[in-house]
């Protein structure tokens, strides 16, 4: 990279998307996506998985290497959904916490759960280590900031009782340690967890790829699935290109979900999540900003999230999530302008990608592993999905093959709906403004 792109800063007033700027995931540079060529699936198959992201992969390679025939077919090019679209943070927190677990279903019932978000992690962990995935990751420890004694006090309280049951390590920063990883006036404390990692999503899920190809997998994307008919043990899964029999099916479209299985979609809340990455950076430059290679997370509902990419050279932030739509250029300069209030250093620096992906949420705020009619189905991740995606897609499979390791605490839920919501989250943005105005009273 020349030097003069490296040290390029915005004067005052100036254009803040770098030339060449791109409204794709940053990620798609080292991970590009290939452009697929619709095609049949074959005539009849063991098992047919509706979507090509983690989910879908995770538990097409397991399929696969069990015997199976496993046909994957994406409406899009493979992987085009959040999973090449994501911040890359591997963690092992649910929208419910510990504390409110514990007080809900008792001690027990809460180190269950979060037994499982370990398992979770360890199964992104171990997938990589195994398959030998050259991704990135890494267990650089994650920094919740805090801005007010209130959620200092609420996340402390948290960590403690999770240290007891399940024996986290974590540690307390003052706001000068804080200062001295983050340099913004906004934090006045934080909380350290060195175990949680981060990722190259991009690379992690072509990782994935490249194994379902190598186990005999038959990938398809620019095929959408049109219409699932059938009972279990015979059903006719119906593309643009053709039908398949299949004896199981797996929908694993999370915030892509649409209308094929309306029970489902009734189920499922997407959302739409908003990032953006600097053009190419002196490694000083970034260093001056994070010197440290960990992901960084606001103690709010509303996620902001801030990191280096793994290379070291850009700085990606995340936040807005649920927001309306825009453009990217509008929505890139928003963010822009949202990450230089919190850290003023960034506001020289220009951004080359702005982009966009769909997560999904449910009406319990839970993940699910679900069995509808003989349809499986893993998702409602709850921006957990990295973890969640790998471990649920791998439990599905498991489910399928009808092993007892198919336990987990994620299928025995009771998956609820309110009634006039399919497909159309109309209440999204008002949930994400009842969020931001609890987190400014948090933030007090
Ligand atoms: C900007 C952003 C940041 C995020 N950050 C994080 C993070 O840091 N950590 C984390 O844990 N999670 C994060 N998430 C969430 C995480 O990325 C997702 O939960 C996860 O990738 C979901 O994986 P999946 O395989 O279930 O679905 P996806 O990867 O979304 O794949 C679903 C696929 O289904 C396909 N599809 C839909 N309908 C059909 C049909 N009818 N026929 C065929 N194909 C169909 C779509 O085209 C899509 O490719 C983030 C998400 C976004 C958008």
């Amino acid at each position: 990279m020349p030097d003069d792109a490296r040290n390029r800063s915005i004067p005052a007033g100036g254009d803040v998307f770098a030339p060449g700027f791109k409204d794709t995931p940053y990620w798609w540079e080292a991970a590009p996506r290939a452009t697929a060529v619709p095609a049949a699936p074959p005539p009849a198959t063991d098992v047919a998985i509706v979507g090509s992201g983690f989910t879908g992969l995770n538990a097409a390679i397991d399929l696969a290497r069990a015997g199976r025939s496993v046909v994957v077919l994406d409406a899009e090019d493979l992987g085009h959904g959040a999973s090449t679209r994501n911040a890359g943070y591997v963690g092992q927190t649910l929208k419910h916490s510990f504390r409110d677990l514990q007080n809900s279903r008792g001690d027990a019932y809460a180190t269950a759960v979060y037994r499982e978000m370990k398992a979770a992690f360890d199964a992104v962990a171990e997938r990589v280590a195994i398959e030998q995935i050259d991704c990135g990751f890494r267990q650089g420890g994650r920094l919740i900031l805090c801005k007010s004694r209130r959620q200092y006090d609420d996340v402390a309280d948290e960590f403690a009782r999770r240290k007891k049951h399940l024996g986290t390590e974590f540690a307390m920063l003052s706001a000068a340690e804080v200062r001295a990883e983050v340099p913004s006036d906004l934090y006045m404390g934080g909380l350290m967890v060195p175990s949680l990692g981060s990722i190259h999503p991009g690379l992690y899920h072509q990782g994935l790829l490249d194994r379902a190809r190598a186990s005999g997998v038959t990938l398809i994307g620019r095929t959408p699935v049109t219409a699932i008919d059938g009972d279990p043990g015979s059903f006719r899964v119906r593309t643009t290109m053709g039908e398949t029999r299949a004896r199981d099916v797996l929908v694993a479209t999370n915030g892509y979900t649409g209308p094929l299985v309306p029970w489902l979609q009734r189920r499922i809340i997407p959302f739409d999540a908003y990032m953006i990455a600097t053009e190419p950076l002196d490694p000083a430059t970034v260093a001056r900003i994070l010197p440290h290679d960990r992901t960084y997370i606001d103690h709010v509902h509303d996620i902001i999230s801030l990191r280096r990419s793994p290379d070291g050279t850009r700085l990606l932030f995340l936040w807005r999530t649920g927001t309306r739509p825009t453009t990217p250029r509008e929505k890139g300069a928003r963010l822009h302008a949202d990450v230089s209030r919190i850290v003023p250093g960034f506001a020289r620096l220009r951004i080359a990608h702005s982009w966009t992906g769909r997560c999904a949420g449910t009406f319990d705020l839970w993940p699910h592993l679900a069995t509808h009619r003989g349809i499986h189905f893993a998702g409602g991740y709850c921006f957990a999905g990295l973890p969640m995606g790998t471990y649920l897609g791998r439990k599905a499979a498991a489910r399928i093959l009808d092993k007892a390791e198919a336990k987990t605490v994620f299928a025995d839920l009771s998956f609820p709906t309110v009634p006039f919501c399919a497909g159309n989250p109309w209440f999204v943005p008002a949930v994400m403004r009842w969020y931001g105005m609890q987190d400014a009273w948090q933030s007090r």
